[in-house]
């Protein structure tokens, strides 16, 4: 008997001390889940949600005092996330914050405006929203330049800048508490970046990144992903798609030194076998390649 309690003694010992050294456990496996081109909401826990509709992706924060939402995608999306908010709470939406200045992500807030959100978001928004108005889009009441911490009820999310990337207006939101980013477009994990890479600067997206890998977080939630992806990842997707980025320019670079300057053989001819798993690879790939060309051939 005494010797049975020994053994139990040690082996909950190594237990704890397994937990204590672990790279830190998922919130949730489960996968975003619905149909792909309906909408879906997972429980990541203690009022922090993921909402998905189609690829796009966003996260609110149901507080005591009120909800924060984030990136309300369309009037359709944003109908269809008040409707899944009001079966969880029936307090009211008070912020509605901006990722970016991209329609396809901030459209549809104003069924949130018409309830009394305020809307944040970076300076910028508020200028490119100035040059490419939509009426559907609320434009922001408050901004700022480097950084913001929006507080609500007991809850904080922080905002934070990083320079041009994508655009020259993109936030990366993180939850200090529960160390976990919502990354907008910057990260998406296992997927080759989009398309042709519309307003994205490669050198500078490649910096941004390597800063929001200094950061303290040990999750991420990406703006885009289908119904089969997971709602949560691990932190080590943001050098991930550092890493990819890298081994694009790489390559296309390499192409271009050993003479291959059309853009249309680089298409044909730069591969990267190491990512074959990735969605849209064959698809994608030679778009992400011409984009690395233009770079190269421009110097933009
Ligand atoms: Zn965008």
């Amino acid at each position: 008997m005494v010797h049975l309690f020994r053994m139990l003694v040690v082996t909950i010992g190594l237990s704890l001390l397994t937990v204590a050294t672990a790279a830190p456990t998922f919130p949730t496996h489960e996968l975003m889940g619905g149909k792909p081109f309906g909408h879906s909401v997972k429980s990541i826990g203690d009022g922090l949600y993921v909402f998905r509709w189609w690829v796009y992706r966003n996260i609110f924060l149901v507080t005591d005092e009120g909800v924060i939402v984030t990136d309300p995608m369309n009037p359709k999306a944003a109908k269809l996330l008040r409707s899944e908010i009001r079966k969880i709470t029936d307090k009211p939406v008070k912020y509605v914050v901006y990722s970016h200045n991209h329609h396809d992500h901030i459209s549809g807030g104003n069924i949130f405006k018409e309830e009394g959100a305020k809307f944040v978001g970076h300076k910028n928004v508020l200028k490119e929203l100035g040059d490419h108005p939509s009426p559907v889009t609320p434009l922001p009441d408050i901004t700022f330049e480097d950084s913001y911490t929006l507080k609500l009820g007991s809850r904080t999310l922080e905002l934070t800048y990083f320079g041009p990337n994508h655009g020259e207006s993109l936030v990366v939101m993180r939850l200090p508490k529960e160390k976990i980013l919502f990354i907008v477009d910057i990260v998406t994990p296992r997927r080759v970046a989009f398309r042709a890479m519309p307003d994205f600067w490669p050198d500078e997206w490649i910096r941004s990144l390597k800063e929001i890998e200094q950061m303290d977080f040990d999750y991420v939630i990406s703006g885009h992903g289908p119904e089969n992806e997971p709602a949560i990842d691990l932190a080590s997707v943001v050098a991930e798609q550092r890493v990819y980025l890298e081994d694009l320019m790489i390559a296309v670079k390499k192409a271009m030194d050993s003479g291959t300057h059309s853009p249309d053989a680089l298409r044909k001819t730069v591969k990267l076998p190491k990512y074959e798993n990735w969605r849209y690879y064959k698809e994608w790939l030679p778009m992400n390649i011409e984009r690395i060309w233009a770079y190269y051939h421009m110097g933009w």
